[in-house]
């Protein structure tokens, strides 16, 4: 990941991001840091870069010439993501840095004075974050706070990737407390529990301690997952139809648009998003709910997984737009099938046994490896596969140190994109692969699943000798495609 900054203050960002672990993870390249001085490029003799608005009120605006030129030095031709730091954008979020965080390249603009002329911000600018609904004298510290929160996500950032994953607003709730040595200080206990070396009484107490804390801290925060909580347990007695819904939600991406008992024979509708994703999955009652389902749809999904067919011709029929999180483009289109896949999951929270020893996690060496054999149709490209290698969700297992295969989880947490080399097959090398993902999507809490295509039998006697169960419905996978025959990966 590559972070510029424009800036009038380039010594405050360097000096502020050059520390601890941030400051070490760029040391090994983790992501790059490349600050660029807005005064540098101002065309005025005496280097200044702002001046009195027009329609007079306090204070002075920067000007649009020398940060659109700034802008033009760092991103040439390119469309980079520029974020504009202001107590007037949406607030940022865990979400927001986690959704940030996949891209490859991201800018800020740093504001000073009364803000920056609106003329350059709306040639420039993609996202206006605030970090609060209180006003600074400069952009420096937001710009500053949000790349802690991205940088943090990075693969090897923290060195440890399950730290990120539980802390506070993973899954709406707040963290547990947390304890160091000694074990008596000011003679406070730690909790028993803690001590015990239990990991199953060590996790119920923590989630325990995380849920009343959160309860008496931040109810709004609480309120939001005992609504989701509700609908899991109601998801939980069709598990098998339902897994998918279940774990976008238990998972912290998947978010309620819409959930209804309809009244009718225990029937619910359900609308969940996997914004990060862009999935959308649903489940209607009848087709009148379904067109009510339809028009909640957000404008930026770009797949639809549904298992009633009255659903299909509801949305083929639709024109959908897209309101253009980044650019300004037509992104007007419509839904069309994919694919009708098998819905599988493993129940069992045993690991399996991993017969090939030679696999492990993937980094970007084998970039190009995976994009020879996995081809474009399954997946969202090449920009798809560089963002899973960087999620650390691509594992690969080697012979005499040369890649002959890979398996993965997909952004929306399904397994998937299993390939070994044909000269491999049948040696269970595909096997391992498959339990070394299920392995590791267990350690983080999680029950694996996956689609399998309706026709590939191959798939299917693979997955169920490792111990998956179908589905009793088949899954619709919906792509939208642009007006411009274009997809959105
Ligand atoms: N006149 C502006 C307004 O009312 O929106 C405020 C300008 S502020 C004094 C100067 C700069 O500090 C802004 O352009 C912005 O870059 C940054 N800034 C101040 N408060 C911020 C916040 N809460 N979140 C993000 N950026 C902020």
């Amino acid at each position: 990941m590559k972070f510029h900054v424009l800036t009038l203050f380039p010594e405050m960002i360097a000096q502020g991001l050059g520390q601890g672990i941030l400051g070490k993870a760029a040391g090994k390249q983790l992501f790059t840091l490349n600050v660029v001085n807005i005064r540098d490029y101002t065309q005025e003799r005496h280097g200044k870069v702002d001046d009195y608005p027009y329609g007079g009120g306090a204070g002075m605006l920067m000007q649009a010439q020398p940060v659109y030129d700034a802008y033009k030095a760092v991103a040439g031709g390119r469309k980079i993501r520029t974020i504009y730091v202001t107590p007037q954008g949406e607030p940022f979020t865990q979400k927001k840095a986690r959704e940030l965080s996949e891209e490859e390249e991201l800018l800020f603009l740093c504001g000073h004075y009364e803000g920056i002329d609106e003329r350059v911000l709306e040639e420039i600018v993609t996202d206006s974050v605030s970090i609060g609904d209180y006003v600074l004298t400069g952009g420096e510290l937001p710009a500053m706070v949000m790349i802690d929160a991205i940088a943090r996500l990075l693969p090897g950032v923290l060195g440890n990737d399950a730290s990120a994953e539980e802390e506070s607003f993973h899954c709406d709730l707040l963290e547990y407390p947390q304890y160091s040595r000694p074990e008596i200080w000011h003679g406070k206990q730690v909790p028993e529990v803690l001590l015990a070396g239990d990991h199953r009484k060590t996790a119920a107490w923590r989630l325990e301690q995380s849920i009343s804390r959160t309860a008496r801290r931040r109810p709004d925060l609480y309120e939001k997952y005992c609504k989701k909580q509700d609908i899991i347990k109601r998801l939980f007695s069709e598990k098998r139809n339902n897994i998918h819904m279940m774990e976008a939600l238990a998972s912290g991406r998947g978010e309620i648009l819409y959930a209804a008992d309809t009244g009718t024979s225990g029937e619910w509708d359900i609308l969940v998003y996997d914004g990060e994703s862009g999935i959308c999955m649903m489940t209607a009652a009848d087709e009148t709910s379904g067109k009510m389902l339809a028009e909640r749809i957000p404008a930026d999904a770009r797949w639809i997984v549904i298992s009633q067919p009255f659903m299909k011709e509801i949305l083929e029929k639709r024109e959908f737009s897209d309101s253009g999180r980044t650019f300004p483009e037509d992104r007007k289109g419509k839904f069309r099938e994919t694919a009708l896949c098998g819905q599988m999951l493993y129940t069992p929270r045993e690991t399996l046994s991993v017969r090939y020893k030679e696999v492990h996690r993937l980094s970007e060496k084998a970039f190009s490896y995976i994009c020879l054999h996995y081809p474009e149709k399954e997946g969202g490209g090449e920009d798809y596969i560089r963002e899973r290698i960087r999620a650390g969700a691509l594992y690969g297992a080697f012979e005499e140190e040369r890649l002959i295969g890979f398996a993965g989880v997909h952004r929306g947490g399904s397994l998937g994109m299993l390939y070994v080399e044909e000269s491999r097959r049948g040696r269970g090398i595909g096997e391992s692969l498959e339990a070394y993902v299920v392995n590791q999507m267990l350690g983080k809490g999680r029950t694996p699943y996956l689609y399998v295509d309706e026709k590939d039998i191959a798939m299917y006697r693979l997955q169920e000798k490792l111990g998956f169960y179908k589905a009793r419905k088949n899954f619709l996978w919906l792509k939208k495609v642009l007006a411009n025959g274009m997809t959105l990966c």
